[in-house]
């Protein structure tokens, strides 16, 4: 189930993070592993009213010399606020409204998320109501003094808050799994995807936020629900318009982006290409879990070309060749086209499983006894004090070493392939986090 996040924004040191520890109280910090949620953020959990929520802290909006905000950091942002329910924004009541929160005030007015003001370091009740005044003029409704470091206001702040928050059972399912069907033009995308919804009435629900670049079908198969993301529908809609093939490949990332699991679709005629490729580089970056879909298996002469020999190519042109799943299909005939969602649900699986750190363990020390880890020529060898998984999707594990340097890339692909075979893992990458503790 995944909880409604709640995006703290302001200027640099003007309370953020000493509002997100009153509002998180003792809880520390949480991997959360909601898909489309950046790695590097930290959510903290919350508690108000009966409402759950998390709170993320969204790091300083810093602007350059021209009062701009920084690209970077506006994108960061961005994207907090798109996955947010609801937004903080904090500013510093002793030094009243400057031209960086008049900016500010002015973009989140732009964004589809409500915003609350909370006017801080007001730790005086009567000074407060007047610092708070000032900010009015931001735009953004009434402004709410606090003090983050005492706590006062913050009760206020908090009961308005959750009228913004959905209650958890308000929440949609989010046990769907969400596929995006990716590759270049003529591929069989449509196809496919026509294929899957078939006679069954499609559920077409356009994504929420603010870019509609993909129309989304939900099909369900035994109990579970899939999402599939469609970039093929769009761009048909601008080739009538605009009268040319066109691939954006801005599109199919973006689609990587929101998914749990990508089917790459390759045209068995064609064969792989450099867009393909460009395609699975993308999906690895973004440790998606990816299934290769080979379509048009009927347009192959079979005798000249066996699957084996096939996939042997494919392997050799994209970089999946350790853990992508490969399945021959026609979506013109339907054939095995309903495989591809047992390879999606088995892959799914897999990016999000969790693996206790016994277990983990067990799997190291049976791969040191098998094979020790490489003496450097100075004499020191290295060593593997323990391992654990940190976050799932992609399932990440850290490695606690005397001195990762220690450990060449072969030795690194001999661990990775230990958890693969010990472990399973199919269709999903996984990362390892080599980790020096003196
Ligand atoms: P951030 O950069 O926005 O995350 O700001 P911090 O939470 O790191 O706080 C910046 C500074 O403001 C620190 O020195 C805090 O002690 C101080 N500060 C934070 N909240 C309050 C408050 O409610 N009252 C006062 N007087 N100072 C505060
Ligand atoms: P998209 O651009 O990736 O969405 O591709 P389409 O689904 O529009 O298909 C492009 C062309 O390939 C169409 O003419 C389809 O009829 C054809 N096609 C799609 N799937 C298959 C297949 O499995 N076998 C064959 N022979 N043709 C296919």
């Amino acid at each position: 189930m995944a909880l409604p996040i709640v995006a703290i924004i302001g200027r640099p040191n003007v309370g953020k993070s000493t509002l997100v520890n009153r509002l998180a109280g003792e809880q520390t910090a949480i991997v959360h592993d909601e898909p489309g949620v950046t790695r590097d953020r930290t959510y903290l959990p919350a508690f108000w009213n009966g409402r759950e929520f998390l709170v993320v802290d969204t790091g300083g909006l810093v602007f350059n010399d021209d009062t701009e905000f920084l690209p970077l950091i506006r994108q960061q942002a961005m994207t907090a606020l798109a996955e947010a329910c609801g937004a903080i924004f904090v500013v510093d009541g002793q030094t009243g409204p400057t031209s960086a929160d008049l900016e500010i005030a002015e973009w989140m007015r732009q964004q589809p998320v409500p915003v609350l003001l909370a006017v801080n370091k007001c730790e005086s009740p009567e000074q407060g109501l007047m610092q708070a005044a000032e900010f009015w003029e931001l735009g953004l409704g009434e402004p709410y003094p606090i003090s983050a470091i005492h706590g006062s206001g913050t009760g206020e702040l908090l009961d308005e808050l959750v009228n913004h928050i959905p209650a958890i059972e308000d929440i949609p399912d989010t046990n769907e799994i969400k596929v995006a069907i990716v590759g270049r033009p003529n591929v069989g995308k449509s196809s496919l995807l026509n294929s899957f919804v078939g006679e069954e009435r499609a559920i077409v629900s356009p994504i929420s936020g603010t870019t509609r670049d993909a129309i989304d079908t939900v099909i369900e198969r035994e109990g579970q629900t899939y999402r599939l993301i469609d970039t093929a529908g769009i761009r048909k809609k601008k080739h009538i318009e605009y009268g040319t093939e066109f691939f954006s490949i801005n599109r199919a990332f973006k689609a990587i982006r929101r998914a749990d699991v990508v089917l790459l679709v390759i045209d068995a005629v064609d064969g792989v290409t450099e867009q393909d490729q460009k395609l699975a580089g993308r999906i690895i970056e973004e440790g998606r879990a990816c299934i290769i879909v080979v379509n048009k298996w009927d347009a192959v002469e079979k005798d000249s070309y066996t699957i084996y020999d096939y996939e042997k190519t494919l392997q050799s042109r994209l970089h999946f060749t350790e853990w992508a799943e490969t399945i021959f299909v026609s979506a013109l005939s339907g054939q095995r086209v309903e495989k591809i969602l047992e390879l999606v649900k088995t892959a799914a699986e897999s990016h999000k499983r969790r693996v206790s750190t016994s277990v983990i363990n067990e799997v190291l020390t049976d791969a040191v006894s098998w094979h020790s880890p490489p003496a450097s020529r100075g004499g020191r060898q290295g060593k593997i004090y323990y391992g654990t998984q940190v976050s799932s999707q992609p399932p990440t594990i850290a490695l606690f070493v005397n001195d990762s340097k220690r450990f060449n890339d072969n030795y690194r692909r001999y661990i990775e392939r230990q958890f693969r075979q010990q472990l399973g893992f199919k269709g999903t990458p996984i990362i390892l986090l080599w980790r020096s503790k003196k």
